[in-house]
């Protein structure tokens, strides 16, 4: 564990105990959490929040919270915590900051998937006044975790599951009139399509399952989007990739990424296009398949998250 006795600097990120300080049912399948604590005044980052994304630690069995305070190597010295300590560490976007100085409150958006995980299991049950560990931005300081870099391309095409729905939002917040394309919004049921500001230009779908199942509606609304031949099949289970994480300028497979001279190369790319794309493995390694082997887009103008793998409990 890091010694961290006589810090007079504060950490480069911040990491503190955070409160709920207001719980509101959005629709059946999303909760938001105001979270808030003095020392969120000094959370942000320079520019746009975008598809910002933070660790929250949820208490462990006993209720209580493990004690990180002053630990710049946090993530090692929580792993060398006993488990009954550890609580449960998750991750979560912000959807948005609310307030400012000490009344600065990060908004994050929780899906609820029943008592299958600490984190749904606790936002099931979050009231005002409970508490959770934070980890994120410093102002002023380097972070990383927006992952949403369109660089000089206008035209994008966002594609998220409900547990992407926060980040795509946030985007589609932050993002200027200029911006063009669209936007397919996949979340359990009617009832959780939620109403939300967007650039004139970009036309948003919303598509609930109700009941049909997770990334079919997703891929078949894609495809069309992108003239590929109409079908909704997704790829077999022993193709998934469970950590697929490929930006323009990271790829979990190792892969090397040779940089971009100009947007778009290849017969095929979609010139001017920027992919962000982000939600259950499967279903993103799916549309990898048809944005980049069918559609030609070029690695490089394109974004792949896999937010979450079904039947898999997120490590930490
Ligand atoms: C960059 C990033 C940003 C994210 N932002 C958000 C966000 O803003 N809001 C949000 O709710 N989630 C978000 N997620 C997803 C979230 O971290 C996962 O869903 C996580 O597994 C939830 O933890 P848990 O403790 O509830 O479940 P876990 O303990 O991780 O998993 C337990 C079981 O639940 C299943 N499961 C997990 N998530 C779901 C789900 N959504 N629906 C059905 N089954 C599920 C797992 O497959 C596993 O079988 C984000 C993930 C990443 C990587």
């Amino acid at each position: 564990m890091t010694a961290t006795t006589g810090r007079t600097r504060p950490l480069p990120i911040i990491l503190t105990e955070v409160e709920a300080v207001r719980v509101e049912r959005l629709s059946p399948s999303f909760v938001r959490v105001e979270l808030a604590g003095p020392e969120l005044a000094e959370f942000g980052v320079q520019g746009e929040l975008y598809d910002q994304r933070i660790k929250l630690i949820f208490p462990g069995p006993r209720g209580a919270l493990p004690n990180l305070a002053g630990e710049e190597s946090w993530y090692a010295a929580w792993l060398n915590l006993p488990d009954a300590e550890r609580g449960h560490l998750r991750t979560y976007t912000v959807r948005e900051v609310r307030g400012a100085g000490r009344d600065a409150r990060v908004v994050v958006d929780f899906v609820l998937h029943g008592d299958s995980g600490p984190g749904s299991c606790w936002a099931t049950r979050a009231r005002a006044g409970d508490r959770l560990l934070l980890i994120g931005p410093r102002r002023g300081e380097r972070f990383g975790g927006i992952e949403f870099a369109p660089g000089g391309l206008r035209e994008v095409l966002l594609v998220a599951d409900e547990t992407a729905v926060p980040a795509a939002c946030g985007i589609l917040a932050a993002l200027d009139a200029d911006f063009g394309g669209a936007a397919f919004l996949e979340v359990p049921e009617s009832g959780d399509v939620l109403d939300v500001p967007v650039p004139a230009k970009i036309n948003v779908v919303w598509l609930p399952r109700d009941g049909a199942p997770h990334g079919r509606r997703q891929v078949a609304a894609v495809r069309r989007h992108l003239e590929l031949d109409p079908t909704d099949d997704l790829i077999d289970d022993r193709q998934v990739s469970p950590d697929l994480w490929e930006t323009p300028t990271y790829s979990s497979s190792g892969e090397p990424i040779e940089p971009m001279s100009g947007p778009g190369t290849g017969a095929g790319a979609r010139d001017g296009l920027y992919a962000w794309i982000a939600g259950e493995s499967k279903v993103v390694t799916t549309l990898r398949r048809c944005l980049v082997e069918e559609a030609g887009l070029d690695r490089r103008q394109v974004a792949f998250m896999g937010y979450w793998r079904h039947g898999v409990a997120m490590r930490g």
